[in-house]
């Protein structure tokens, strides 16, 4: 089978970016340029390209305020299909509310990115995630129930992508839940773990370790594997 592949760019939001962002990741806005570099148009050969936003409700299931709790405090919530399931959830800041400047891409990239999505030389999609309000979202596959699935998937598939490459923001949240859907679909996934930043850097190895268990291959922007990319 002729190998196909997706670069799928995670949540690369205002909001999860320095200085102002209410869930800024630390030394996010340092990966912008070189995600931008990677859709140089004649430098890679991707097959398709997929952006992701986190697309809120104001008052979004997974905010703190929504429940008058402390932000990064936990509850436990119930799976919107009734089933009576439920998971123990952290709680966060108030963050990519729909058409807030904090849901928006970092402008240097929305200027490249509006204009791939204009022309569509290569495929190249926005998939919205965490648009229902009585779920949480991590992947942008599907929410955290496995109910609700996005658009990802299908798109992945209507371009017969068979190879996912990921990166963006946060290493240890919807990149790594977008990284275990991505390979549980039986995409071969890869990570390219320098661009990418993590909410909680310190745990980095148990992070990888995880990316590792799931099948997902960790590389760096300077692996030789890039060259598979390169045109
Ligand atoms: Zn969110």
């Amino acid at each position: 089978m002729t190998e196909k592949t997706a670069l799928l760019i995670i949540d690369l939001q205002e909001d999860f970016l320095p200085p102002n962002g209410s869930l800024a990741v630390a030394n996010g806005r340092e990966i912008i340029n070189p995600i931008i570099d990677l859709l140089t148009p004649g430098k890679y050969k991707w097959d398709a390209i997929i952006a992701s936003k986190d697309w809120h409700t104001p008052d979004h299931i997974s905010f703190a305020k929504t429940h008058n709790q402390e932000p990064y405090s936990t509850k436990l919530l119930s799976s919107p299909n009734g089933s009576g399931e439920t998971k123990l959830h952290t709680l966060w800041p108030v963050h990519c509310v729909q058409k807030s400047h904090g849901s928006e891409f970092p402008h240097e990239f929305k200027i490249v990115f509006d204009k791939l999505l204009e022309q569509q030389n290569v495929p190249t999609k926005i998939v919205l995630k965490g648009y229902l309000q009585d779920r949480e979202y991590y992947s942008c596959f599907k929410d955290v129930w496995g109910i609700h699935k996005t658009e990802c998937y299908q798109f992945l598939k209507d371009n017969c992508i068979t190879n996912v490459v990921a990166v963006g923001i946060a290493y240890d949240f919807c990149v790594m839940n977008s990284c275990i859907d991505s390979a549980d679909f039986g995409f071969k996934t890869y990570v390219i773990k320098d661009l990418t930043r993590g909410v909680y850097p310190d745990k980095d190895r148990e992070t990888t370790l995880n990316y590792e268990n799931h099948g997902i291959t960790v590389i760096t922007s300077e692996s030789d594997v890039m060259k598979k990319w390169i045109l």
